[in-house]
Order: structure tokens, then sequence, then C-alpha cells
């Protein structure tokens, strides 16, 4: 196989859900395509990773420099409720049932001691000045309902602590054990989100 058709098939294959199969097909699609569609793919990559970063405050991929994300520069949503989740996915996820408006803190994974994944690794740290600032009288954690879920919830509760005014609580059941955010239909959800549990 010609060399730079086997690089662009190998990074493809290991794209999430690709294989080396599809690895395939996405280049063969590309490099038979006569509509230009490899060149605007390149730009539209290179557009985005150059100039796409997280936001400073709560991790929300957004435009480099702009002050923070969408949901942090909306004053409609500085409604007290702070939703604590693992990705951007989830954020996708909760947007589109519409069932929260109030702000998110992704903090990018959880706390395993199998991958070895520790709290100076996650996005906690600068949780407790931001309820301070944002005047944050609601924490929503939506995290997975796994082992390293519980885990992270439960240190992330002992290292903000008990704060005058703040509540903890988390989604109610009929999210499944071991499940992601990403496989519940909009109505499980809602459901979980409005019959939500104290800690
Ligand atoms: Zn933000």
């Amino acid at each position: 196989m010609n060399p730079k058709i086997e690089k662009l098939i190998k990074l493809f294959a290991k794209l999430p859900r690709v294989g080396s199969r599809g690895g395939q097909r996405i280049a063969l699609c590309l490099l038979q395509d006569k509509t230009g569609r490899a060149a605007a793919l390149a730009s539209a990559i290179m557009d985005a990773s150059e100039n796409i970063a997280p936001c400073p405050t709560c991790g929300v991929l957004t435009d480099r420099g702009a002050g923070g994300c969408e949901f942090c520069r909306d004053a409609s949503r500085a409604n007290g409720q702070l939703c604590i989740v693992r990705d951007l996915s989830d954020v996708w996820t909760l947007e589109k049932s519409s069932v929260f408006h109030g702000r998110y803190h992704i903090i990018g994974g959880l706390l395993s001691g199998a991958s070895g994944i520790l709290p100076q690794d996650l996005n906690i740290a600068t949780l407790p000045a931001r309820i301070a600032d944002e005047k944050i009288t609601e924490i929503i954690f939506a995290l997975p309902n796994t082992v390293e879920g519980k885990t992270t919830q439960h240190y992330i509760m002992s290292s903000v602590g008990a704060v005058d005014g703040l509540s903890f609580s988390e989604l109610a059941s009929g999210v499944p054990l071991g499940g992601d955010l990403d496989y519940l239909d909009d109505g499980t959800l809602t459901l979980a989100f409005g019959g939500r549990k104290s800690l």
C-alpha cells in the first residue's frame, strides 16, 4: 500500500469507534471525492484545533480568548445551580434535553485507583472559589453511577466541605448502573433530574 494512504488509514483508525475497516472506508471516501471535501475537512480540523480551548472557568470547549464559554457568559444561567459532569458530551446531552438552566463544571474524568487518576488530574481544585464567586446554592452531581463516579462525588463533597447555604444533590434513579449520560433518552434524563436526591 502507498505509505501516504497507509498513514491516513492508521490515523483515522485510531479515532473512537472507527477501527481499521472504518479507517479504510473514510480514507477511500476522501481520496476519491472530487468536491473538495478532503481540503474542507483538513481546514476545519486545523481551525478548530487552533482556535478552540477549554473555558477557564468551567472547562466547556469554546473560542479561545472569548472570555468564557456561552454558559459562563449567559447571566440568566447564574441561578445558583452548578451541575458537575465528567466531560463535554454530558453537557451536550443535558442541553439537548433542556432539563437544566444553570452552569456546568466539567471535571474531565473520574478518580480511579486502577487507572491512576488522582484528584490533581481533575478540574476540582477551583470549585471552592467558584462556589463563592458565583454564589452557588446547589451542586448537582451528574456523574456516572459507577464506583468511580461515586468515589469522585464523595471526594468532591469532602473537599468542598460545609458551606453556608450550599446543598448537594445527585440525579435520581433511572440512571443505569455503570451507565453514562449519553445513553439516557430525554424522558429518563428529565425524570432523573426532576427527582434528584439531596445528599
Ligand atoms: Zn464556561
